[in-house]
């Protein structure tokens, strides 16, 4: 029981990336007493049965029960900010191309993703009071963002361009298929997630770019969040977010 607890809390933990600088930057390092505290507080078990292997990099909680240093330092940032505010890009799309993003699907993307790409933009095209709106093309020269993939043995499930200076969508979104056996409503969520940096969206668990007002102040289940969830629709967070920024 503890130790499905414990892998519930602290299982794998899967981070989505974008291409801003930020992200590219692993978060700063914690130290050991730091997190054993974090850890003890967050699980129950006491300071004393949590031990740390430098070695495997990972704390032994009770003897049998392991906990990377990894998931224990991104748990205790999250934490720590426990804010999720909706932020956007300096840059947004410009009229010229929000209201017909045209998306190129790599044919090598492993169907799965293929479906999960389609899925996504149909998602974000359901949204209403927006004049955001995606279709997919079959060439990638008339394409405004082409899905593509890569493959890392890394904590990045997928990643995105932000829009650039002169108000294009960013492009590439590349998807990591060290990750292709995630269940598809992880794979959705990364592809609506990765799609919303394409046209300025940010972390909602970062605190930094500019706050889009008018969006609540606290939205944990937001697709924004870094951390891949399962998909389970947009929060009024998210649909708020999109109409304010590019209204109808
Ligand atoms: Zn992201």
């Amino acid at each position: 029981m503890k130790n499905a607890f414990l892998a519930a809390l602290f299982g794998a933990v899967l981070l989505i990336s974008c291409a801003r600088e930020e992200d590219n930057v692993k978060p700063s390092t914690s130290s050991d007493d730091d997190l054993i505290g974090f850890i003890s507080t967050s699980t129950g078990v006491e300071k004393s049965k949590i031990v740390y292997d430098a070695t495997k990099k990972h704390f032994v909680l009770n003897g049998d029960v392991l906990v990377t240093r990894q998931d224990a330092e991104d748990r205790l940032k999250a934490s720590k900010g426990g804010r999720t505010e909706h932020w956007r890009y300096n840059y947004l799309v410009s009229n010229t191309y929000v209201t017909n993003i045209k998306v190129y699907i790599n044919p090598a993307v492993p169907s799965a993703w293929q479906t999960a790409t389609r899925n996504a933009l149909t998602q974000w095209n359901n949204i209403n009071g927006t004049k955001l709106f995606f279709s997919e093309v079959t060439s990638s020269t008339s394409a405004n963002i082409r899905v593509i993939t890569g493959y890392e043995a890394a904590s990045w499930v997928a990643r995105a361009y932000l829009p650039t200076y002169n108000g294009r969508p960013g492009t590439p979104v590349e998807i990591n298929t060290y990750y292709n056996s995630l269940p598809s409503g992880q794979k959705l969520f990364a592809m609506v997630h990765e799609l919303g940096h394409t046209f300025g969206l940010l972390h909602t668990d970062q605190t930094s770019g500019v706050f889009i007002t008018g969006t609540p102040t606290t939205d944990p289940n937001s697709v924004m969040n870094s951390y891949v969830l399962n998909w389970n629709g947009f929060t009024t967070g998210d649909v708020s977010a999109v109409q304010i920024l590019y209204p109808q």
